[in-house]
């Protein structure tokens, strides 16, 4: 298959009450790890990447491995970028293949981020690419950008309705209490807010920072409405595990074969247990029946 736009199977997930995973990759190893993951389990996925990801391994290498895995694999696969502030680097994602952006204007005031999203809205329309915008703001750190606790604020019903309107965006991620990283305690999702958000906002509802948030809030979230779940720390943290091992194993170790091998082995096991979290394991082939 090609590459797709992610509105059919996001909209679909919602209807039936799933969500589909997006799981932010790297290099060669975390895109395989999450392509072989997801058609073993016969699952839609969403493949993103950071600017900070886009800086270290460069658009074209990205675009042309994720193109790669779409052909080999019978499953949909998406591929999309995250919290991207800049219009120009959206522009050349659309250019090498992306099917989906998130353009992020949450440092600006409300009304130039309105701004900024509609432009990007209208050049990602007119070539076919979704767009995903945010509202509120979700705490912790994502590449280089901090949020501190104090200043994460929670995503406000009304203006959100008032937001995906205004803009035109396909999804809307939600600041509802979880935050990018991992947590010190336990996360406390706001489900109330949840509801009151779906119960206005037409469009497919997203959850970031899901990493550390236990099972059954993250199943109650997507019985509320979320039908795409970010996971970033969740498989860094296996895949840096797994190298350490190696080479606590194997000090002299040199062969990348192996201990990137290893990596990815377990990127592919947290990946399968993610996307059996999300429920949309065995969807690629109901969506085939729609
Ligand atoms: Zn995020």
């Amino acid at each position: 298959m090609s590459l797709i736009n992610p509105i059919f199977f996001l909209q679909k997930a919602r209807e039936k009450g799933v969500a589909i995973a997006a799981f932010n990759v790297h290099n060669l190893e975390t895109i395989q790890a999450v392509a072989e993951g997801a058609a073993e389990e016969r699952a839609p996925v969403i493949i993103q990447t950071t600017p900070g990801t886009l800086k270290h391994a460069g658009i074209p290498y990205i675009a042309a491995c994720v193109k790669e895995a779409a052909k080999i694999y019978d499953i949909p696969i998406a591929l999309h970028v995250d919290h991207c502030p800049s219009y120009k680097t959206i522009v050349q994602c659309i250019q090498h293949g992306y099917t989906s952006v998130m353009i992020d204007g949450s440092q600006l005031p409300y009304g130039e981020n309105v701004e900024l999203v509609r432009k990007v809205v209208e050049t990602a329309h007119y070539c076919g690419v979704a767009v995903e915008g945010e509202l509120g703001r979700i705490g912790g750190v994502e590449d280089d950008v901090f949020v501190d606790e104090r200043d994460a604020a929670f995503t406000v019903p009304s203006e959100a309705k008032e937001f995906v309107e205004a803009a035109g965006i396909d999804f809307l991620a939600i600041a509802i209490g979880t935050a990018h990283g991992m947590y010190k305690g336990e996360p406390k999702l706001d489900f109330q807010r949840l509801s009151s958000i779906k119960e206005v906002v037409d469009v497919p509802l997203v959850l970031h920072g899901a990493s550390g948030v236990p099972e059954a809030s993250i199943r109650e979230a997507i019985r509320r409405g979320i039908c795409k779940i970010n996971i970033a720390t969740e498989l860094k943290i296996p895949m840096a595990d797994a190298i350490k091992e190696c080479f606590k194993n194997n000090p002299d170790e040199n062969d990348p074969r192996n201990y990137m091998g290893n990596a990815k082995q377990a990127v592919k096991k947290a990946v399968r247990e993610k996307i059996r979290m999300c429920m949309s394991n065995g969807f690629a082939d109901e969506l085939k029946r729609l």
